[in-house]
């Protein structure tokens, strides 16, 4: 019997109160609704439960945005109405950790990223991009700001590829303005999306392809979702 050895690599971020969401996204409460104190009794047996309440935009920390986020068409697909097998999928992660915060990420460092991995970008594949961002940042203002950003230009390269989506830790794929606009276009015109908020992207780079799954929860007209993005590496491959 082949030997495989699957291990699980936790690459989204965490959900907690005010965890930093950007501006144009409703922030994050999380509190105690009910604790063990409070004891309930029925026919004699004493039970308690806590619970808490929670609540959040579509886009926070960890999440995919669905068509529809960027998309004003009618047919633009909602999150609940997107296919299970965009989020369950080959993955690779570029390696951009040398790039500068708040600098440009052009096509030519995709390109020499990708020749970096030895590998190819395939059809089909969830593109992740580690820039060690999340690293540099998180825990401070510059967080929600500073961070290198796909362009136009780059964003269509990926786009080419007719790759399922990409993946990038800061919660914007583009630098902050038009460059973003212009990324979320890109991704309505060539018909893909990106997921933002990831984090722990330096354990999948340089391993070459991975299985990459983050579903996300099924909101009815959602435009986008919290994920558990799970990298599965097995490592009896070689
Ligand atoms: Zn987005």
């Amino acid at each position: 019997m082949e030997d495989t050895r699957l291990r699980l690599i936790d690459l989204s971020g965490e959900i907690f109160q005010k965890c930093p969401t950007l501006p144009n996204h409703p922030p994050v409460t999380f509190s105690q609704y009910q604790t063990h104190e409070t004891v309930r009794e029925s026919e004699g047996v004493k039970f308690s439960c806590a619970s808490s309440f929670l609540t959040m935009g579509e886009h926070t920390s960890s999440h995919v945005d669905a068509p529809c986020h960027f998309d004003e068409r009618d047919n633009a697909l909602s999150v609940d109405q997107m296919p299970l097998e965009q989020f369950y999928r080959p993955a690779l992660c570029l390696d951009l950790s040398h790039k500068s915060l708040k600098s440009d990420i052009s096509v030519s460092d995709l390109q020499q990223a990708e020749e970096d991995t030895g590998e190819t970008i395939n059809k089909g594949d969830i593109i992740l991009l580690y820039m060690a961002h999340y690293d540099r940042t998180f825990g401070s203002p510059s967080f929600l700001t500073d961070f290198p950003g796909l362009t136009k230009e780059s964003a269509t390269w990926l786009g080419k590829k007719e790759i399922t989506s990409f993946g990038v830790e800061a919660l914007s794929p583009g630098r902050p303005g038009k460059n973003n606009f212009e990324v979320h276009l890109v991704c309505r015109d060539l018909g893909f999306t990106h997921m933002e908020g990831l984090a722990n992207l330096h354990e999948v780079v340089g391993i070459g392809h991975f299985q990459f799954i983050g579903f996300p929860l099924k909101i009815r007209g959602g435009t986008g979702s919290p994920i558990r993005a799970v990298g599965i590496i097995n490592d009896s491959k070689k």
